[in-house]
């Protein structure tokens, strides 16, 4: 049965791979994107040529009504929303004492802020028909500290307790909660580090390389597919290893 699926902040990135992922394996697809229009409806055109159903919608997923008007008009187009990914995401390196309160509340406001507004626009109609899986993307530094990415890490532990807590919550209604926990994947938020730090930290990595877009594709996918039935409430982490 072909179902709907919306992922914020899927032009680019992780976001990007988990919408192909899901369209390939039958899923009609909402992609999410706040800067990248180009890239979104490039990818929704993508999907549609082969044959099947996507539709790229704009919405800041901190803005409440924006974010919700932009699920509606997606299942709308596509029919309501059985699978939702919260992957969209922002990355700032600073030191505690110099971390602006905005910087603080705009981590806040897109990770576990976004997931609120997400989750409760999509939830009535998986309330109603029993049936829905929702994947969060956290971090592996939502698990584990991390120095200079305090506000960053925060956010997306509070993404895990959500997580966590919400799946207690929605199991009798059938209703799925998981998280992934990417470790350092290779997508535009870490090129910014610099060719000396990937390198180095894919050395740090077990699995001696940094993972890709598609490695956490491929676990989202799990998460949200009926191989993951009686899985709920887990944070899978997708890190070659790094923090074992
Ligand atoms: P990316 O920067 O390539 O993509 C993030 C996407 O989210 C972009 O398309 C961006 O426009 C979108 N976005 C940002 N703020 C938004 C908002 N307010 N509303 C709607 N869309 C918004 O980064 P990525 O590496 O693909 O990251 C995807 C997710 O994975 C993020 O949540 C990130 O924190 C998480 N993650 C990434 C890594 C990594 O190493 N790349 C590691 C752990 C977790």
């Amino acid at each position: 049965m072909e179902k709907t699926a919306f992922v914020t902040g899927g032009g680019r990135g992780i976001g990007r791979a988990v919408v192909r992922r899901l369209a390939a394996e039958g899923c009609a697809v909402g992609i999410n994107y706040l800067q990248s229009r180009e890239a979104a409806e490039e990818l929704a055109r993508e999907i549609r040529q082969q044959g099947g159903r996507a539709l790229a919608v704009r919405a800041d997923v901190a803005d409440r009504a924006a974010i919700t008007a932009a699920i509606r008009q997606a299942e709308e187009a596509l029919g309501p929303v059985e699978v939702l990914v919260n992957n969209a995401g922002i990355a700032q390196n600073d030191l505690f004492q110099d971390t602006p309160e905005a910087l603080w509340r705009r981590m806040f406001a897109v990770h576990a802020d976004g997931a609120f507004h997400t989750i409760q626009a999509v939830l009535p109609h998986m309330l109603h028909v029993k049936r829905g899986a929702i994947v969060n993307i956290s971090s592996i530094w939502g698990l584990r500290g991390a120095s200079c990415e305090v506000a960053y890490a925060s956010s997306k532990a509070a993404v895990i307790g959500l997580t966590r807590s919400l799946a207690m919550e929605l199991a009798p209604s059938r209703i799925r909660v998981n998280c992934v926990a990417p470790g350092v994947i290779r997508t535009d938020m870490v090129e910014c580090l610099g060719e000396e730090t990937i390198s180095s930290l894919a050395e740090q990595t077990p699995a001696g390389r940094l993972g890709t877009p598609e490695d956490v594709a491929r676990a989202v996918a799990f998460l949200a597919g009926e191989g993951a039935d009686f899985i709920t409430g887990q944070v899978l982490t997708v890190d070659g290893g790094f923090i074992l």
